[in-house]
């Protein structure tokens, strides 16, 4: 999409510091984090939100799913733990209409909305 900021990322022309790649997916340092570890996970392919997905993007989902749990072992933080986030729509806040998932991590996190 051409004004959507994360597709400008997987394009490199916005400079990010990636830390995962491959064909489908990509997980980049978020700009602003909200814990030391701050990573977004994204498919490369263009989704707005949650419930834009279709039939065939839910492969993508199990992808990002087990990049994240990759991710969580080679960052160490299996044991200490982490959270992941989507933001979908006005009310989550979802600022980017670019589907993403948040890895969070490093530290005691905040109280949890849920649960
Ligand atoms: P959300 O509110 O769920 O849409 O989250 C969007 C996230 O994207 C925020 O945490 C932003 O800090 C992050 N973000 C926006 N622009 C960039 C960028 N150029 N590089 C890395 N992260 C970004
Ligand atoms: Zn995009």
């Amino acid at each position: 999409m051409e004004d959507c900021v994360f597709c400008k990322i997987i394009k490199g022309e916005i400079p990010s510091e990636k830390v995962y790649e491959d064909e489908e997916i990509l997980a980049f340092k978020d700009i602003n984090p909200a814990a030391p570890i701050h990573i977004l996970v994204i498919p490369k392919k263009h989704i707005n939100s949650l419930l834009d997905l279709k039939d065939e993007d839910f492969i993508l989902i199990e992808k990002i799913q087990k990049v994240i749990n990759n991710l969580a072992k080679q960052l160490k933080i299996e044991d200490e733990g982490f959270r992941v986030i989507v933001n979908c729509g006005k009310d989550a806040g979802q600022e980017v209409m670019h589907l993403h998932y948040h890895l969070l991590a490093g530290k005691k996190l905040g109280e949890k909305i849920v649960g």
